[in-house]
């Protein structure tokens, strides 16, 4: 037997951490989250860690999303110096974005000292060094791989689907069997891989992102390619905000697809993302994690994803002189609901144009710039500066890397028994909606996680 605490993403979608402890004595930890969104959660970062951190045998992580990795420089901050148990891919990409998130968290702390009346945080939650000591404690598993490396315990990973790298793993303990969902993916997706059916669980802890809703039936590719001819006829750029993990790699293969069937007009690309950049190369150097090998479909060092006529912007110089450009390009770049990065000086500077097109391809939390733009909003302020939006602004809702609630239904339906389950990582409605599917259809013990509450399993 063994218990599980809920200390993370359970009524939030965000801040994923989970507690294992057996009977046998093996104490994991399932995922590493930052809570990220509004302010009132954000701040639950600072807590004091939520588990002795010294304590833990191992963390297991599901993906390398920040809500689910992000909090490991501060768990390695304050003593924890065990193995992080993940697969090859999460650990490259994990590596990368918490780099990132290192510098994140250090400019927040410049701007509190700059700006002591604005209740920012002086001391940032970790730094860059930080981050540097959680590297060399990735410890690769390759999906299908059991291991016993965790005294009392053994565990194994198969693809979830979701982003490059993700994983759902199996735990055996104790003639127990715990499975833990990370985030599901989608089916069909012409990148990544399904989500990998499981048969037999005690005990299953999922997610349950989108547990009362459905994506729009249309196909992305179809409405990206009609946004390119509609941005061109316009006459000026489309500029894509992307998520540079992920998003960006599956921008880049639809335009390919749709330039190899002719269906857009000759555009010229440029991927203005030193961090998509890179992701793109993660990507190529893992066919075990892909529905099918980069390399040897589009040759050895294309970076591009099947994409022509590409640009790959790496310098800040290079992406200054984007600002020349008056019609006939699409620049994609991060972040997807332009909260930072590169986009935001491509919008700054592109808003005010009629003829210019932003497009927007992720979900928009509320009350990012993304959001407002998308709400129709006909001035913004960027970098403080009020800036009017004449330009169109259009959207493609299909590019989710997220199951829907069918998705994750037709993934429980995988289950050849009907084991006691526990729904994380959704708001309460999401949450609960999908347990009362589970159980009236499906037959599962399911409910909503409580935050703080230990049961046994
Ligand atoms: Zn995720």
């Amino acid at each position: 037997m063994g218990r599980i605490t809920f200390i993370g993403a359970a009524g939030v979608v965000t801040g994923s951490k989970h507690l294992l402890e057996t009977d046998s004595g093996a104490r994991v930890l399932l995922d590493c989250g930052l809570y990220q969104g509004a302010p009132k959660l954000t701040e639950r970062n600072w807590d004091p860690p939520p588990v002795d951190p010294q304590s833990l045998d191992a963390v297991i992580l599901s993906h390398a999303h920040l809500d689910h990795c992000g909090y490991l420089p501060a768990l390695v901050k304050q003593g924890f110096h065990k193995p992080i148990y993940c697969t090859p891919a999460t650990a490259e990409v994990a590596e990368l974005v918490l780099r990132d998130s290192g510098g994140l968290q250090e400019d927040e702390a410049a701007r509190a000292k700059k700006h002591p009346d604005r209740g920012l945080h002086a001391t940032p939650l970790y730094t860059c060094d930080d981050v540097e000591k959680v590297v060399p404690l990735f410890a690769n598993v390759a999906y299908g791989e059991m291991r016993s490396d965790i005294k009392g315990c053994s565990f194994r990973m198969s693809d979830a689907g979701h982003i490059l790298g993700s994983a759902i793993s199996e735990i055996f303990f104790d003639q127990r069997k715990l499975v833990f969902s990370g985030d599901i993916g989608r089916y069909g997706r012409p990148l990544l891989r399904d989500p990998s059916p499981i048969a037999q669980a005690d005990v299953v802890v999922c997610e349950s992102t989108y547990g009362d809703r459905l994506h729009p039936a249309n196909d992305p590719q179809l409405d990206l390619g009609a946004i390119i001819k509609a941005a061109h006829e316009r006459g000026g750029v489309l500029v894509i905000p992307s998520f540079a993990v992920g998003r960006t790699q599956e921008i880049l293969y639809a335009i390919g697809q749709l330039q190899a069937a002719s269906s857009i007009p000759n555009v010229p690309i440029y991927v203005d993302s030193p961090m998509g950049i890179a992701a793109d190369a993660i990507m190529e150097r893992h066919p075990e994690a892909m529905r099918f090998d980069l390399r040897a479909r589009f040759g050895a060092g294309d970076q591009n994803i099947g994409a022509r006529g590409v640009t790959l912007v790496q310098s800040q110089q290079d992406s200054i002189k984007l600002n020349d450009l008056q019609s006939n390009a699409v620049i994609i770049a991060s972040s997807g609901m332009a909260t930072g990065g590169r986009v935001l000086h491509h919008l700054r500077n592109r808003l005010g144009r009629p003829n210019d097109t932003m497009c927007f391809v992720g979900f928009q939390s509320p009350g990012t710039l993304g959001q407002q733009l998308l709400q129709g909003q006909k001035s913004v302020r960027i970098f403080g500066v009020a800036v009017a939006v004449q330009a169109h602004i259009d959207q493609i809702d299909g590019f989710s890397a997220h199951g829907d609630r069918n998705e994750l239904l037709r993934w429980f339906g995988g289950f050849t028994d009907k084991p006691k389950t526990f729904l994380v990582h959704g708001d309460p409605d999401a949450a609960a909606s999908l347990a009362a599917a589970l159980r009236q259809t499906g037959g599962f013990d399911a409910n909503a996680a409580v935050i703080g509450e230990t049961v046994e399993i």
